[in-house]
C-alpha cells in the first residue's frame, strides 16, 4: 500500500500520532496511541518470549538510560558516532552525505529491476533472469554502476574522507529534492548522541549523555549478571529499551526517529567460537521474522560494506518497506571491543573464568539489535490492504484491513450486539465482554450499523468478532466472524473462548522458530 495511505491510517485509527501535535509537533518524534502502545507491547512480548523465555541461557535486565559519561568514551560514541553532513546552500535543507549516495544506487537499482520487469513479461516463461542481468547492457550498466558507486561509498566512510565524500556527489551530479540545485557545502562530521548535564556538577564533568544505543547497558553489567545468573559461556543478555539519536534526516516516518526503542541481545561466547554464533543467529533471527507468516521475499540479508570500528562481521536483515528494502535489523560480531575498553578505561577485570578451559578470557561478542519501532513500521506496511469482498447482501465493496497475526493484534475480540436499541441484546453483550475481557483484550462496540462496526474492526486488525443476536438470548450461541475468511460460524461462547485462546497462544509460534 502507498506510503502516504499507511501514515495517515496509523494516525486515524489511534496507532501514532505526531508528538506534540497542538504546537505543530517535534520532528522525528511520535506518540503511539491506544491501538499502536497495544501492538509495540505485542511485538515486544513476541521478542522477549522468543530471546530470553524460550533459551535457557539468555537472561533479561532493564537497565538505566543514563550511564556514566565514560561509557561513551570507552564505547568509541563520543569519538567516532558521527554521520558526514551537507547543506544545500539554496535550500538550506541538510542531509546526510552517505544517504544522498546510497538513495542514488536504490534509484539504479530500481531502473535495472524495471528492466528486468519488463523483460520477463516479454519472454514469458522461458525468461531467464541471470542470463538477462548478465548479458543485457543496460541492466550490466546500472548494476555496475552501483557497485563501483558502493565501493567507493565504503572506502570513503573507512577512510573518513569527507572530500570524497562531497566529489562523489557531485560526480553523480546529485540534486537537493527541494530547491533542485547542486550548490552543496563541504561535508562535516556531526556526533549524533543527545547529550544534557548533571544538576550538582559544572562542566564537561557533569556532561551526562542519552544512551544512543541500549547495548553498553549490557556490557556494564556483564560481570554482575554472570555472577548472579551462574550461566556459563556461551550466554546472553537481553533487553528492550529506549535510545536517542540526533538524526540529521528526519523523514519516512518512524522508521527514522530521534527517540526509538531498541531489542537488543549480546551473546558472550569463547575467543574465536564468535563466527560459528554470528552464523546461528544471523539464521535465527530470520526464522523469528518468517514465523510471523511474513513472506519470505520480504527480506534480504544485506552484509556490510563497511564494518563499524567494532566488528568483524555484520549483516543487517533488509525488510522491503513501501520505499524499499531497508535495515530492520543488525546481527554483529562485536569482538571483544566493548569489554575490552571498559577494563581498559575503567580499570577493572572484565574477564570470565571459564571452568572448562581452567583459564580467564574476555569473552567475544555477537549481538542482535531490532529496532522496536521499525519492526513496528514493517508489521504495519505488511498487514495493511485495500481488498475487494462481499457486504452483508453479497454486493462487492471495498474494506481496508490489517491482517496482522493474531498474536500482535491490538484487539484480539469485539463483541458487537447485533443492534443497539435493544437493551435485552446490550445488557447480553456487555455481561460477555465481561467474561471474554478476562480471556484477551477485547473491545465492547455497540455504534453504527454492524456492517460498518466490523469494518471498523477490520481497520484495526481484530482478528475475531463476536455477535450476540436474538438467538443468543435463547440458546446462548453467538456469531463468530474471522477477519481473513470473513467466514461466520454459530459456535458457543465456550467455543468462542477455545478459538481465541489457541488463536493468541505463543507457543506454537515460538515452537516453530
Ligand atoms: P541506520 O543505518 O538505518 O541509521 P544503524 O545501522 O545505525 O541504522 P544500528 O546502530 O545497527 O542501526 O541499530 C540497530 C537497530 O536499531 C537498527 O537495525 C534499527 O532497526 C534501529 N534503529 C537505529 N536507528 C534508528 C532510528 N533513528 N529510528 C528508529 N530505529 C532505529
Amino acid at each position: 500500500m502507498d506510503f502516504k495511505k499507511i501514515t495517515s491510517h496509523a494516525k486515524e485509527y489511534g496507532f501514532i500520532f505526531q508528538s506534540s501535535e497542538i504546537y505543530d509537533g517535534l520532528a522525528a518524534v511520535y506518540d503511539y496511541g491506544q491501538n499502536g502502545a497495544a501492538l509495540k507491547n505485542n511485538i515486544k512480548n513476541y521478542w522477549w518470549k522468543a530471546m530470553v523465555q524460550s533459551h535457557e541461557e539468555i537472561v533479561g535486565i532493564d537497565s538505566a538510560i543514563f550511564m556514566h559519561p565514560k561509557t561513551w568514551k570507552a564505547s568509541g560514541h563520543v569519538d567516532v558516532f558521527n554521520d558526514p553532513l551537507i547543506d544545500n546552500k539554496d535550500s538550506k535543507k541538510r542531509y546526510r552525505a552517505d544517504v544522498l549516495i546510497e538513495e542514488f544506487m536504490d534509484k539504479l537499482e530500481t531502473k535495472a529491476e524495471k528492466e528486468i520487469k519488463k523483460a520477463r513479461k516479454r519472454f514469458g516463461d522461458s525468461f531467464d533472469r541471470e542470463v538477462f542481468v548478465s548479458t543485457n547492457e543496460r541492466v550490466k550498466g546500472y548494476y555496475n554502476r552501483r557497485d563501483e558507486s558502493a565501493s567507493r561509498l565504503a572506502t570513503a566512510m573507512k577512510d573518513n574522507d569527507l572530500e570524497d565524500l562531497r566529489k562523489h556527489i557531485e560526480d553523480l551530479e546529485i540534486a537537493c529534492p527541494v530547491s533542485g540545485s547542486r550548490n552543496w557545502t563541504d561535508v562535516r562530521q556531526f556526533n549524533l548522541m543527545f547529550s544534557t548535564q548533571l544538576g550538582n556538577i559544572a562542566g564537561e564533568e557533569g556532561k551526562l549523555y542519552l544512551r544512543p544505543e541500549t547495548a553498553q547497558g549490557i556490557f556494564v553489567n556483564f560481570l554482575n549478571v554472570a555472577k548472579t545468573s551462574r550461566q556459563r559461556i556461551p550466554f546472553g543478555i537481553a533487553q528492550i529499551g529506549k535510545a536517542f539519536r540526533n538524526e540529521i534526516i528526519a523523514r519516512q516516518f518512524i522508521f527514522r526517529m530521534r527517540e526509538f526503542e531498541q531489542m537488543e541481545m549480546q551473546f558472550f561466547v569463547r575467543p574465536g567460537d564468535e563466527l560459528k554464533w554470528y552464523e546461528h543467529w544471523k539464521e535465527e533471527r530470520m526464522r523469528w521474522h518468517l514465523a510471523l507468516g511474513t513472506p519470505k521475499e520480504r527480506f534480504r540479508f544485506h552484509e556490510h560494506d563497511n564494518l563499524a570500528h567494532y566488528a568483524n562481521a555484520a549483516v543487517d536483515i533488509h525488510y522491503q518497506f513501501p520505499f524499499g528494502f531497508k535495515e530492520l535489523e543488525g546481527i554483529h560480531s562485536r569482538t571483544d571491543f566493548d569489554l575490552r575498553s571498559h577494563e581498559e578505561l575503567s580499570g577493572r577485570k572484565m574477564q570470565y573464568y571459564d571452568p572448562e578451559l581452567e583459564k580467564s578470557y574476555i569473552p567475544y561478542v555477537v549481538e542482535t539489535s531490532i529496532g522496536l519501532d521499525r519492526m513496528f513500521l514493517s508489521q504495519l506496511s505488511e498487514s495493511l490492504q485495500e481488498e475487494t469482498v462481499p457486504d452483508a447482501s453479497g454486493k462487492e465493496s471495498q474494506r481496508i484491513v490489517m491482517k496482522l497475526h493474531p498474536i500482535l493484534a491490538p484487539v484480539k475480540c469485539a463483541v458487537l450486539p447485533l443492534v443497539k436499541n435493544k437493551p435485552e441484546l446490550t445488557e447480553k453483550a456487555r455481561k460477555m465482554f465481561d467474561d471474554l475481557k478476562y480471556v484477551v483484550d477485547c473491545q465492547y462496540d455497540e455504534k453504527d450499523a454492524i456492517g460498518r462496526r466490523y469494518r471498523r474492526q477490520d481497520a484495526v486488525g481484530t482478528p475475531w468478532c463476536v455477535t450476540v443476536d436474538f438467538d443468543t438470548l435463547t440458546d446462548d450461541t453467538v456469531t463468530l466472524r474471522d477477519r481473513d475468511t470473513l467466514q461466520q460460524k454459530r459456535v458457543s461462547v465456550e467455543e468462542v473462548k477455545t478459538t481465541l485462546r489457541s488463536g493468541v497462544d505463543l507457543e506454537t509460534t515460538l515452537r516453530s522458530i
